[in-house]
């Protein structure tokens, strides 16, 4: 189902949504494309900014959320308010994917999430370092993403390939968010 225009006579829906991903994964960067006011030198997150954009038809507040070890436990903070979950993954980053998977699975597994429906965009960044990254097929080998298809039906899955470095990906994965969200009410 495609998106509609965005129509000035018509307030744009709002939607809530809550990146995550590991530090140093590309977040700010993505998001750097969607908000005008965003600077474009891009510092670490401190805990969390709070983004607001007109985008495709939607009024979205995102919380980019710091993906230091020390932070990721203040994710779960926005859960309860997220119909959506942007989580981002370097794919350039062959030392700590695990550590993305076992972040991963624990938010899937979160009591917020768990039961409820919920759309999750799986953003996978840095595309652009080529040889240096690992596939796509690759990483949601890693992931599990079959097996999370099958076991957590209450996920509406998207996986998209992407570089916030070039600007590729974004509008996609964000105009297919943007859908899921409108979709499941
Ligand atoms: P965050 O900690 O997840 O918010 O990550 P940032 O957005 O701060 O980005 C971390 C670093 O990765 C910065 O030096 C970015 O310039 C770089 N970076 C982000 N996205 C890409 C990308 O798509 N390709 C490349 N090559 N570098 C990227």
């Amino acid at each position: 189902m495609g998106v509609m225009a965005s129509n000035p006579c018509v307030a744009p829906r709002q939607a809530s949504v809550v990146c995550c991903g590991l530090d140093n994964a590309g977040k700010s960067t993505i998001l750097s494309h969607l908000c005008d006011d965003l600077p474009s030198v891009i510092h670490p997150t401190p805990g969390m900014a709070l983004q607001h954009f007109i985008k495709y038809g939607v009024q979205w507040r995102v919380w980019d959320c710091s993906g230091t070890g020390a932070s990721r436990g203040m994710w779960s903070l926005f859960y309860p308010h997220a119909a959506g979950v942007v989580f981002v993954v370097d794919a350039s980053d062959r030392d700590r994917i695990s550590c993305a998977k076992d972040e991963l699975e624990a938010l899937l597994l979160h009591p917020d999430f768990r039961k409820r429906h919920f759309s999750l965009l799986l953003m996978l960044n840095k595309m652009d370092l080529g040889e240096n990254t690992m596939s796509a097929v690759e990483i949601e080998t890693i992931l599990r993403l079959k097996h999370l298809q099958v076991s957590q039906r209450n996920v509406d899955l998207h996986v998209q390939s992407c570089s916030a470095i070039k600007g590729t990906g974004i509008e996609e994965g964000f105009r297919w968010l943007a859908d899921s969200m409108s979709s499941s009410g």
